[in-house]
């Protein structure tokens, strides 16, 4: 026991709780990390771990991360996250989705789900058969917030450039700005639609070239290899397809006055937020440019939990205070020297009261 709370990525996470179901098979891992602004939330990964001790250091992680994102986000939920470990042949059955329904149903609401890697919406429907504490379900009705999370993580991700491009380049208008974008899937194509709309020049990289080069046919762009998309000489890169791609040879390819998009945990180390500034380049903290999907899925729960139908605008209206969060994390950045990834951890922290 000793050794679990000596676990570094252990971080006074409130519940860690395994969960195995013999007959299905199941086998699974789930933390909530803070629970101060909320139930925790916070989606479930499907993934085959070499190791248990893995899926553990993903349970820790991820949770934590959803506490900060929550927190920016600005809603009323706490940090959970939930890993099923998946056998060597990756078999998901319906009777181990049931079996997680009814898991997570036992918590009583201290959880709430949502799809991550390896789920798909079809597996969420189906713990919804189980338990009502599953987010990002699809959208019922036109016009109510709820389905696919993509294009409203690239709205916010739209507004966040737009604001990083004021701070950094004193522009408060989009056209002819340099955009730079990495992956052109439901994200960073959503993005690249609306700064085209808005005047940006846009030059995409996706790996399906094919994707990139119809996008930017199709929206006056050029595109560029996914190789060299690093490089180009530009006034905002915007990476919306990978983690982990800033790290020492990244942070140094980098050759843009701006870093701002939604790919999830980007930076390869904490130093390398560090090493972003030290070059003078203005980075967007990735789990608060990218939290228009989630704000859009965790309303639409929280609607259909209280029977009071959300709005689309309503979302909208959340998600557009993205762009205030960055600029006051850049103002702090700006005045204290202190990198904006770890301006933003430490105003996360205070909002979960830790
Ligand atoms: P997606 O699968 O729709 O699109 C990703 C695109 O990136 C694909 O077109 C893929 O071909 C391309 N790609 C993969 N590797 C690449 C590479 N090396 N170089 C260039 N392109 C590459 O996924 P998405 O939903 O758009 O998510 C993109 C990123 O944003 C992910 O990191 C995801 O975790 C993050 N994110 C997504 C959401 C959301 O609402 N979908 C929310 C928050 C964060």
């Amino acid at each position: 026991m000793a050794a679990f709370w000596a676990e570094p990525d252990f971080d006074e996470h409130e519940l860690v709780q395994l969960v195995h179901d013999r007959a299905s098979g199941l086998t699974a891992i789930i933390a909530i990390h803070s629970s101060h602004l909320g139930p925790g939330a916070g989606g479930t990964r499907f993934w085959h771990y070499a190791e248990p001790h893995l899926a553990m250091r993903d349970a820790l992680r991820l949770s934590r991360g959803m506490s900060y994102k929550n927190a920016m986000a600005g809603l009323p939920v706490g940090g959970g996250k939930a890993v099923i470990l998946a056998g060597p042949d990756r078999e998901k059955t319906p009777e181990m989705l049931a079996a997680f329904g009814d898991a997570i149903d036992a918590m009583g609401g201290r959880y709430i789900t949502a799809e991550d890697v390896g789920m798909t919406e079809a597996d969420m429907v189906a713990i919804a058969k189980r338990t009502p504490h599953v987010s990002g379900l699809p959208s019922q009705d036109a016009g109510m917030a709820g389905g696919d999370p993509g294009p409203f993580t690239a709205r916010g991700i739209a507004m966040g450039i737009k604001a990083a491009v004021a701070h950094k380049l004193g522009r408060d208008s989009m056209e002819g700005v340099h955009v730079a974008i990495q992956g052109t899937g439901s994200v960073g194509g959503g993005v690249a639609r609306i700064l085209a709309a808005e005047g940006a020049r846009l030059t995409l990289a996706d790996i399906d070239e094919a994707r990139a080069s119809a996008m930017a046919a199709e929206l006056g762009g050029t595109s560029v290899a996914p190789t060299t998309v690093m490089d180009v000489a530009c006034d905002v890169f915007s990476p919306n397809a990978l983690g982990a791609i800033l790290d020492d040879e990244g942070v140094a390819r980098i050759n843009a006055p701006i870093v701002a998009g939604g790919a999830n945990n980007q930076l390869a180390r904490t130093e390398h937020g560090a090493k972003l500034a030290e070059r003078g380049i203005l980075y967007a903290p990735d789990y608060v440019i990218n939290g228009g999907g989630i704000i859009a899925v965790t309303l639409e729960y929280l609607a259909r939990r209280s029977g009071t139908p959300c709005d689309v605008s309503e979302v909208h209206a959340k998600i557009d205070e993205i762009p205030r969060r960055l600029e006051a994390i850049w103002q702090e950045a700006d005045a204290t020297g202190i990198s904006p990834d770890r301006v933003a951890d430490a105003m996360a922290q205070r909002i979960i009261g830790r």
